[in-house]
């Protein structure tokens, strides 16, 4: 494809579009530093730089000095890409960038295509295609612990395990191919039983590196909605669980009458505490609008804060506080203006506090930090039922594990049902291709267009 030849200059803005202090821009293949060199004029010529180096200088276009740039030379293999590359460090301004660009662009380079860098990283062998991936999801990491899975398995934690567990196959498959060079089947291996016990450990390890789950929340982050009546204090217990003054705090019911929510980052982990609009009978369209979006937000949230202002009067005898609707495993009840000293504050604290209840003071702040806790830990210790698995980060990686899976179990079946040699070899064979997938030893190009498409351009 011609689009992704190696033997191409590519350049493009590596940093986020729109101004700032600085922008960088990047460029890679085999005449980087000839295109440089056409449009850099600075205090030492890039071509004599060694990899690493920089200097300070100006590009120029033909109408004159462009911009001032301090360029970095790399030199290949050792680079990002394993080709020569520049980067250049210019004035953050878009119009200083897109001149730098079109400057470079005019000089040999093309415009790169998204996660192009990191393609021909892969394809020079300077990571694998599980690191590749890593790549885009150190990038799009929304929380410390999705942040730090990523960079393990771009250290290589994933496709170690991975080759190691091919490595185990790949040694029982030419013990294998030994014996059927000579055209010997099953009956006739002596160590039939020992290839076969091989696999089946191989195929645990297998399993394991698939049920080791973390919380899927450690990526995605999780959702804490606070639900009640208006007037109970959501608004106020946000603030108070945020420490600032985000929501709108009003004593007039209906005050918070669409959804509002607040990023906290707990335990490592991004939370989205949504404070909703009040529920409660009648309000005109525009609440009633606002009720049905918090209903949508309580089913959809991982943990329901059920907040109940003390002060006030209980429902009659046969209705529920909470609502039915809900899955209580995701309701905690919220015992809301415990400073107040009212009628029916004991009525509540009896009949709610015992199950799973917070007592607290939106206000004064007591209990807050009680709750806080409670919530971080439940979040720490993965409590939320969705989960991803540990090391493999992608669906694409599971599905490849649970493929070369299913064929080693078929192989090892085979092999100690003393059947057919040739069907072991050809069940190893194909358990190998799916592992070699991951890690992208053995990879088309339709699976990295599709891989790199959701990398940004410049990476
Ligand atoms: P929301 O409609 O449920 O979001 O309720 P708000 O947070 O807007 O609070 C409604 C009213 O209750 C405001 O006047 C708050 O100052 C008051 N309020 C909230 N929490 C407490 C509390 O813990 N104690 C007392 N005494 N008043 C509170």
């Amino acid at each position: 494809m011609i689009r992704f030849a190696l033997d191409d200059t590519i350049a493009s803005l590596a940093t986020p579009p729109g101004t700032g202090a600085l922008a960088v821009i990047r460029v890679s293949g085999p005449e980087a530093l000839i295109v440089g060199a056409r449009v850099f004029r600075g205090e030492r010529d890039l071509g004599a730089l060694q990899g690493f180096q920089g200097t300070h200088g100006w590009i120029h276009d033909g109408s004159g000095p462009i911009d001032e740039v301090v360029a970095w030379v790399y030199r290949a293999p050792r680079s990002y890409t394993g080709e020569d590359m520049i980067e250049l460090s210019c004035h953050g301004g878009s119009v200083s960038v897109s001149r730098v660009l079109e400057a470079l662009w005019g000089a040999g380079a093309r415009p790169a295509e998204p996660g192009e860098f990191t393609r021909r990283a892969f394809l020079h062998g300077r990571i694998d295609l599980a690191q590749a991936e890593a790549v885009a999801d150190v990038i799009a990491a929304r929380g410390r612990r999705a942040h730090e899975q990523a960079l393990a398995q771009l250290q290589g934690g994933l496709s170690r395990r991975v080759r190691d567990l091919a490595g185990s196959i790949r040694e029982v498959l030419m013990a294998i191919e030994a014996h059927l060079d000579f055209g010997e089947d099953v009956p006739e291996i002596p160590e039939a039983f020992v290839l076969a016990s091989r696999l089946k450990e191989t195929q645990i390890e297998l399993v394991r590196l698939l049920t080791n789950r973390v919380p899927l929340h450690a990526r995605e982050g999780c959702v804490i909605a606070l639900v009640g009546a208006p007037n109970v204090g959501k608004s106020s217990l946000l603030n108070a669980l945020v420490g600032r003054d985000r929501a709108l705090v009003h004593d007039t019911p209906g005050t918070t009458r669409d959804v509002l929510d607040v990023v906290v980052e707990w335990s490592g982990i991004p939370v989205r505490l949504v404070d909703t609009a009040g529920l409660r009978d009648g309000g005109d369209s525009i609440e009633r609008a606002g009720m049905e979006r918090t209903y949508r937000e309580a089913k959809a949230a991982d943990l329901v804060l059920w907040v109940i202002d003390v002060s006030s009067t209980p429902p009659p005898d046969d209705e529920d506080v909470v609502d039915p609707a809900l899955n209580p495993n995701r309701v905690r009840v919220v015992l809301n203006k415990c400073d107040l000293e009212t009628e029916w504050k004991e009525w509540w604290v009896n009949s709610h506090y015992s199950m799973e209840g917070f007592l607290v003071s939106a206000m004064s702040g007591s209990g807050v930090s009680d709750l806080q806790h409670y919530l971080e830990t439940l979040i720490a210790n993965g409590q939320f039922t969705r989960s991803e698995p540990a090391w493999q980060t992608s669906e694409r990686h599971i599905q490849l594990l649970f493929a070369a899976a299913d064929d080693l179990s078929r192989a090892g079946q085979v092999l100690s049902e003393a059947r057919n040699l040739e069907l072991v070899a050809a069940d190893l064979g194909r358990s190998l291709a799916s592992l070699a997938a991951i890690t992208g030893d053995e990879v088309g190009d339709d699976l990295l267009d599709a891989i790199f498409s959701r990398f940004c351009i410049g990476k």
